[in-house]
This record gives C-alpha cells, structure tokens and sequence, in this order.
C-alpha cells in the first residue's frame, strides 16, 4: 500500500476546493457536484479510504475487478459502474452495482431491466452519450439518446439518473467543453421532450473536471488526480 489514508485525504480536500473554485467562478453551489472516487484498478482499500472520508460512491469499470473487490471492501459504500458493460454481464451488474452509469443501448437496458426485475430490485442507471462524437468511445450516438430514453422509461425497474459521457482525449480544452456542453443540450432537450428532470450530468476527469463543472456537470469521476497513474496504491 503506498497511498497512506492522510495522504488520500490532502488529496480529496484539494480536489474539492478545485471543485468549488470552479463551481463558486460559473456561479454555482459547489453542494451540487459530486466526487466519484474511481478506484479502478487500485485494491479494495481505496474505497475504504473514500468510505472513511465520507464520499457517498466510487466508481469501477469493470464488472470482473469490481465484484471481488466489493466484497472484500469492509466499508459501506456506494458503487457505480462507469465502464462499458456487455449484456451477457447486465445481471452480474445489476445485482453488484448501487448505480450504472455505462448505458448504451435499447438492448443493454432491456438485459438490466430484467436482471433488476428479477432481483426486486429498482436499478438507477445513467445513459451514456457519445456527446463528443468519438469514434473511439462507447456511448450512444446523440441521435439515438431519444429512443435510447425511450425504452429505459418504459421499465419499471430501471430508474433514470440522468446521463453520462466522456470527453474525446484532446490537448484542446475547446473540444472538451463542446462535448460537455453539447451533453447539457441534449439533457436539457430530453428532460422537455419526455417531462423528466434528469438531474446528474456525469462528466469530467481529473484533467477537464473545472471545464466540466463550467458547462453543469453534477458529478466528476476522479481517479488520476486522486491515486497518481493507475497501479500505483
Ligand atoms: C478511469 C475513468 C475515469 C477517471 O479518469 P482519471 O483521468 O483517472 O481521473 C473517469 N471516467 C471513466 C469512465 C473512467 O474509465
């Protein structure tokens, strides 16, 4: 273990004031953006660590490192899955998972719904939007948000969060904040069309989350700024 929990801890505190810097300079109330702490890769004491603190969730990518880590984890936390899921994994995710975030597809919402159904259980999921348009990330084509809204509404078992994206990686903050921005668009567009507030916008990393927090995000998932590079805890 080399990050000692003090040291996570003067890492959390300066990740927040960022947070409420750049909410404070948009004019916002830094109580409505939340840290997801993403301890991908990192072993179960670090969302101990995030428990401890106080953080309501962290954020895993993969359904396969998550669950063990879950059980191992002896602090009581929320977990998101942020990551791409498949639909032959939607009931292992459904069932280990407070919130998933990686919605993609009519058909992945169909394969959670059942999964949750059959748990008794109401899912909280995010739908996630490729608002940037990259050929290299998942997430539903703009065009395709509307229908994809459709049919996780249609399932009681399913609860609509809000939605999520990533930004394409780019020196350029201009093409991050497009992307935020054009994901506010289409909530704001949906949230009118269907009557529904879908009020978490889950957007920004460690290196674009004030770009993210200037365009409405709700919450930042931060792994990087908060761990150092992957493998390192
Ligand atoms: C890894 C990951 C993050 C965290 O990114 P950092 O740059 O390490 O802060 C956020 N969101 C998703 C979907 C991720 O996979």
């Amino acid at each position: 273990m080399q990050l000692t929990y003090d040291e996570f801890s003067d890492r959390v505190a300066k990740i927040t004031s960022q947070i409420e810097a750049a909410s404070t300079q948009a004019g916002r109330d830094p109580a409505e953006v939340e840290l997801l702490v993403v301890t991908k890769t990192h072993p179960a004491t670090a969302a101990e660590y995030a428990a401890r603190y106080g953080l309501r969730a962290v954020g895993e990518n993969r359904v396969q490192e998550a669950v063990p880590k879950r059980a191992e984890c002896k602090a009581s936390i929320a977990w998101e899955l942020i990551g791409h899921l498949q639909s032959n994994k939607a009931k292992l995710a459904a069932e280990h998972f407070d919130r998933v975030q990686s919605v993609d597809s009519p058909k992945l919402a169909n394969h959670l719904a059942r999964a949750a159904a059959a748990l008794g259980k109401k899912l909280p999921i995010l739908l996630q939007i490729n608002a940037g348009n990259d050929p290299a990330k998942f997430g539903a084509d703009p065009e395709r948000a509307a229908a994809l809204l459709e049919t996780s509404l249609s399932h009681d078992s399913l609860q609509v969060d809000g939605l999520m994206t990533i930004a394409p990686l780019s020196e350029d903050a201009d093409v991050s904040r497009r992307t935020f921005e054009n994901l506010r668009t289409i909530r704001d567009t949906l949230a009118s069309q269907f009557s529904r507030p879908l009020p978490v916008l889950s957007m920004g990393m460690s290196g674009d989350l004030e770009i993210a927090i200037a365009s409405g995000s709700t919450q930042v998932r931060v792994g990087t700024a908060l761990f150092g590079h992957r493998g390192k805890i």
